[in-house]
């Protein structure tokens, strides 16, 4: 019997010597060192009564020891569950519960206040630090370095990952082994990934980005990782030099720009640039290539199907757009009402089909029913169109259309303009509640560095541009726009913030 992901991610580098990681203070982990550690892991969470099936939630620092914890559970059968390192009890008190998670794993400094979210769970809690100490790894010391791979099937279920909240409140996605699989091995052939890739990682690994996409991607093609905690800036910088390829959230990369020393000559040797989970900026893709000479590839994904879409690794990357379906992948745009295809150049909801497309939401049939379609198409709540080459362009979330005076407002339009206006770093365009339209728009605008923006003329240029009913009723200055750690902006906070406005 096999266990296809645990074999073909991290099975096939047993023995094997090669680095896997690279850590900030210069030590390495080799795949075999990994594995090794791996196996001890998977005995240990046998010994606190997982078996095949069961769940793990984790909410725990990145460390070469919490993704050890990913491995293990793979390995054993178990299914992962990690947890963005930032919720609070409350919200953790939810998952745990939601998921019906056997133990609740967390750093030792939050394990006295997390002990009452485990008890009332039924769960067990374990600690792992970020410096790869705690109860976890002590019950792992002396284990036995070889584990017996539990035997899984292709559509077991591999992971439970919650998606990132930006609509609402978190749903459990159910990924299954062939999810995982499937994707990695699109990528890696879409992307170029080898043995000789060297990534930097500076992502975190409660999502899918920096934990499936990054992470697959780099055991399936057996290359090494720069293994960063966060995103710091000089750390990046001075890691740069070794890598070969780095995969990034939009903010990364403005970031970097912001930087005199991210220079072309940093990144000459640089293979590749990938950019996902909110859309990259026209004018960032732009500004990067006039700094660097590397065009960002930028592809689109959600917690619920790994990667939709990317744009070619040769052929023209087209800045505002992500690509092309990837092989596998059916895509098509519908009529949010009808659910009929509409004509390319159309703007509607994102559908896609492929073995990366997840087996449900936990616990909430209604709305695996009312997302999944009976065909297997996934309704992704995304709106976008196909232009007339081929690539997708995003077009922004069903949720966040404007609906105004019986009209449909697509915020982005608005967007583009205001960023175009000077002195405008970034903005954000939401509908809020309005006694004669229903909603009207309102346009949130933050200023570049040092610079004053002249609202009565961006007004007036909006005015000049667009049809009467996108005109902002409003147009407020802030500082910086509301956003969770995938860098996503949070209209929903901006819509509860100001649903008064013309109430
Ligand atoms: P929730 O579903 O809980 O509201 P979320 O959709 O933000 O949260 P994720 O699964 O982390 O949770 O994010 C997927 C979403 O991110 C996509 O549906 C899409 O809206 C957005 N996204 C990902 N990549 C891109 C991209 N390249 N350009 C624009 N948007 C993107
Ligand atoms: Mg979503």
């Amino acid at each position: 019997m096999a266990n296809p992901l645990y074999d073909n991610l991290f099975g096939r580098h047993a023995g094997q010597t090669a680095p896997f990681l690279h850590l900030a203070n210069g030590a390495v982990v080799s795949y075999d060192a990994f594995l090794r550690m791996t196996a001890r892991y998977a005995h240990a969470l046998r010994g606190a009564g997982l078996v095949p099936g069961d769940r793990l939630a984790a909410q725990v620092e990145k460390s070469p020891e919490a993704l050890a914890v990913y491995a293990a559970c793979v390995q054993a059968g178990i299914v992962f569950l990690p947890l963005n390192t930032g919720y609070t009890g409350d919200e953790l008190g939810y998952f745990v519960g939601d998921s019906g998670a056997k133990v609740l794993l967390c750093d030792g400094a939050k394990a006295g206040a997390l002990q009452g979210v485990a008890d009332r769970a039924g769960a067990v809690l374990m600690t792992l630090n970020g410096d790869g100490t705690g109860t976890l790894p002590e019950a792992a010391e002396g284990l036995n370095e070889s584990f017996e791979t539990a035997p899984r099937e292709p559509d077991d279920l591999a992971a439970f990952l919650y998606t990132s909240g930006t609509t609402g409140r978190s749903k459990g996605a159910m990924l299954t082994q062939r999810n995982l699989l499937s994707n990695a091995e699109v990528l890696v052939d879409y992307w170029r990934f080898s043995s000789d890739d060297v990534l930097l990682h500076a992502l975190p690994i409660f999502h899918t980005h920096g934990l499936f996409v990054a992470t697959n991607i780099i055991l399936l093609a057996g290359g090494s990782m720069i293994f960063l905690p966060k995103f710091d800036q000089d750390q990046v910088i001075a890691q740069l030099p070794r890598a070969t390829s780095m995969m990034g959230v939009p903010t990364f990369y403005t970031r970097l720009l912001d930087d005199p020393r991210f220079t072309s000559a940093l990144v000459a040797h640089m293979r590749l640039f990938t950019s996902g989970s909110a859309p990259l900026l026209a004018e960032t893709h732009v500004a990067f290539e006039e700094r660097t000479g590397h065009r960002i590839l930028e592809r689109y994904g959600m917690t619920e199907t790994n990667m939709n879409t990317s744009n070619p690794y040769e052929g023209a990357r087209r800045a505002g757009t992500v690509g092309f379906p990837l092989p596998g992948v059916e895509l098509k745009i519908t009529d949010p009402q009808t659910g009929a295809e509409v004509p390319h150049g159309e703007i509607g909801i994102i559908e896609v089909r492929g073995p990366n497309v997840f087996a449900g939401y936990w616990n909430m049939p209604e709305k695996t029913a009312e997302e999944l379609r009976a065909d297997g198409f996934f309704i992704t709540g995304d709106l976008g169109m196909i232009d007339d080459q081929g690539y997708v362009q995003i077009v922004g979330r069903n949720k966040d259309l404007i609906i105004s005076g019986g009209y449909n407002i697509y915020p982005k339009e608005i967007e583009l303009l205001l960023d175009d206006q000077p002195g405008v770093l970034e903005s954000a365009v939401v509908g809020v509640p309005h006694p004669d339209f229903g909603e009207t728009v309102v346009g949130f605008l933050v200023p570049q560095k040092g610079a004053v923006v002249d609202i009565d003329a961006i007004a007036g240029a909006a005015a000049k541009s667009l049809a009467r009913f996108k005109h902002p009723r409003k147009l407020i200055v802030l500082e910086e726009l509301p956003r969770n750690t995938m860098g996503k902006v949070q209209k929903n906070i901006l819509r509860a913030e100001y649903a008064g406005l013309f109430a």
